[in-house]
């Protein structure tokens, strides 16, 4: 939706094919960073996801009976502050993104994929899976960890790989003074909420997963409240409004990095199609947007496709690569219950890496 976004608004025709026909996002929370705020300020929506979301700065560290450990105040940042942070209800960015995608005139065609590529040198004939084929200068696949234009174009990449941890949220109304994200943890334990609007909170819980077992959605709001006993304080009065009305979702984490170049000929890689890291930076969807503008920049400049799409990757790697590794330090870390302390000390290494690359 950024790239759509950015090429039409550069004048660059652009056709934009979604699979999901009722184009919608899974209702979960989503932690923005600093940098995911700037990169929303490049394209537009700073404001939109200020006024919808809910952004802050701060951070306080309880154990697990919800004593603080650590306290860093409360605070509303500047735009462009590397140290802020927020949250955002999945459904509402999508709305704010995909408004923006529809007023920049970029065609959009729902319900649809493509079938087979066919680079000829000059561009590529698309094949779409409603029958109708088109050709198109570039083809980008922002379709995300299954990506089916990486099946297409790189049958070498590797596939993604189960890191050995799953995730839940849940969402939850707001208590008035959770104002930035409060995290509870011990070695073994890990909760966080992270405000999403005025008035709406999610809950992350992160969990050794060893095997990958599947849940069944039916049994979410049950195997939650399992994992929530544990913690007292305000993670104990949530567990017990938790029934099933309450929006929880379970997804086994995974990760992915492809080694450069993310593109061949006249196709191209962005996002968790090339590199998809796990939440600890609370950085996934931040760095696909990041990879968007880059690409839409490096697109309006004049030369060759090819050395413009490699200066892409280029750029791109080195950044998308810390962050996954710093990422999967942390989820190590927590899965070997590590120290709280190494486990803040290593979290905080993290955020410097986001900082450092800003
Ligand atoms: C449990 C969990 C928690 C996370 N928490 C955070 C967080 O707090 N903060 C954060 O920044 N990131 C988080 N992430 C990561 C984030 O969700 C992803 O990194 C981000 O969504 C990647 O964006 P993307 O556009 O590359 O792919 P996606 O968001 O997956 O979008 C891909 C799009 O392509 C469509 N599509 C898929 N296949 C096809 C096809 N064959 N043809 C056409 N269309 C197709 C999909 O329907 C979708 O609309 C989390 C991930 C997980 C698993």
């Amino acid at each position: 939706m950024t790239l759509a976004t950015q090429l039409s608004n550069q004048g660059v025709p652009c056709t934009l094919a979604e699979i999901d026909p009722g184009w919608k996002a899974v209702g979960a929370g989503l932690t923005l960073n600093g940098a995911s705020l700037r990169a929303f300020e490049e394209l537009g929506v700073l404001d939109q996801v200020r006024s919808a979301g809910h952004i802050h700065g701060g951070r306080k560290i309880h154990d697990i009976h919800g004593n603080v450990l650590r306290e860093q105040a409360a605070y509303v940042p500047a735009a462009d502050d590397m140290s802020a942070g927020g949250g955002i209800l999945r459904p509402t960015l999508h709305r704010i993104l995909s408004s923006a995608t529809r007023a920049s005139g970029a065609t959009v065609r729902l319900g649809v994929t493509v079938d087979a590529l066919s680079d000829t040198g000059g561009g590529v004939d698309v094949q779409f899976s409603d029958g109708t084929q088109g050709r198109f200068g570039l083809v980008v696949g922002a379709d995300g960890l299954m990506s089916k234009v990486r099946r297409l174009a790189f049958p070498e990449a590797p596939a993604p790989v189960f890191t050995g941890q799953g995730c839940w949220r849940a969402l939850f109304p707001k208590p008035r003074d959770v104002q930035t994200i409060w995290v509870f943890m011990d070695e073994g334990h890990k909760i966080g909420l992270n405000p999403i609007s005025g008035d709406q909170m999610y809950m992350f819980l992160l969990e050794s997963a060893p095997g990958n077992p599947w849940r069944e959605p039916a049994d979410w709001p049950e195997l939650l409240r399992e994992r929530m006993a544990p913690f007292g304080g305000l993670i104990g009065e949530l567990r017990e409004r938790v029934d099933h009305t309450t929006s929880v979702n379970y997804r086994p984490l995974e990760s992915l990095l492809m080694s450069p170049p993310w593109h061949q000929g006249r196709i191209v890689l962005l996002g968790d199609a090339c590199h998809a890291t796990t939440p600890h930076a609370g950085y996934g969807a931040g760095l696909a947007v990041e990879d968007a503008l880059c690409l839409a920049r490096r697109l309006a400049e004049a030369g060759e496709l090819g050395s413009r799409l490699e200066r892409f990757t280029n750029e791109r790697y080195p950044r998308c690569r810390a962050v996954l590794q710093g990422s999967l330090k942390v989820g190590e870390l927590e899965m070997a219950q590590a120290s709280v302390d190494t486990q803040l000390a290593a979290s905080a290494d993290l955020a410097t890496v986001v900082r450092e690359y800003a």
